[in-house]
């Protein structure tokens, strides 16, 4: 597998391009942004990091069914993906109230939530990621009321499987956000999951001491923030 050009670069990965037009590399950077990119940092050892987290994850959810758009770690930084056109919306769920939610609604952190919520963003770094419902998804021609069904119930799967594999490791999966697009040498037009689950784009809590694991630890100037990561990944079996 050769490595090509720089295809897109984000807040925090870099892809790029292989000899196989099917194929892109995903590269972890050190890089940390919150707030729209407003705050921004380097953070030692956050690549390598993420990229392992990623990897056991994607592959965790493979065996359980959900299919993703990872191949495989090739190096320390970097894993091969299927390439994908991906939809302009980000799904997010949510076990327990917090971030957005909770400042939204005026409702505490940490106020359970007796089955999960699903909410969708606009992907639009312009409008800070407005809000949307599945009306708006369908109408505005982002994806088919059938794919929203689809998202909901990949989604559900993939909480069925992370929320305990975290909870057996003495921490809860309050809320994340997952991707999803088609491979582009897919001629069916399969939905799969893409992008990364990573603490970066979640909230974990230790349920013992409270304790926040996650990228709010950047966001809210907590410090030892990828020894938190580190700790979550180690927990949860993740090969560092
Ligand atoms: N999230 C993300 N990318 C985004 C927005 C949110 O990964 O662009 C994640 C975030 O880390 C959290 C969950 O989605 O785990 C819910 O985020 P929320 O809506 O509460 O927004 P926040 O307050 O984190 O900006």
């Amino acid at each position: 597998m050769e490595k090509g050009k720089e295809l897109y670069r984000g807040k925090a990965k870099t892809v790029y391009a292989t000899n196989d037009p099917n194929r892109v590399i995903m590269h972890y950077r050190d890089d940390v942004s919150a707030f729209d990119g407003a705050k921004l940092a380097q953070l030692e050892q956050k690549g390598e990091t993420n990229n392992r987290f990623n990897a056991f994850i994607m592959q965790t959810l493979e065996q359980q069914g959900v299919k993703t758009h990872f191949v495989e770690v090739i190096n320390e930084r970097e894993s091969l993906v299927r390439a994908m056109k991906m939809l302009p919306v980000e799904c997010v769920v949510r076990n327990v109230c917090a971030g957005s939610m909770a400042k939204r609604l005026g409702i505490p952190e940490g106020t359970p939530l007796s089955e999960p919520v699903f909410e969708y963003f606009y992907k639009n770094d312009a409008l800070h990621d407005p809000m949307v419902n599945d009306d708006h998804i369908r109408v505005l021609g982002w994806a088919s009321d059938e794919d929203v069904q689809r998202m909901r119930v990949i989604t559900k799967r993939v909480n069925n499987v992370l929320k305990p594999l975290f909870g057996n490791a003495g921490i809860d999966l309050v809320d994340y956000k997952l991707e999803f697009g088609r491979a582009v040498d897919d001629p069916n037009g399969q939905l799969l999951l893409g992008d990364e689950f990573t603490p970066d784009g979640c909230r974990l809590w230790d349920q013992k001491t409270g304790e926040k694991m996650d990228k709010d630890r950047f966001r809210r100037d907590l410090g030892d923030v990828i020894k938190f990561y580190r700790e979550a990944a180690k927990r949860i079996g993740v090969p560092l």
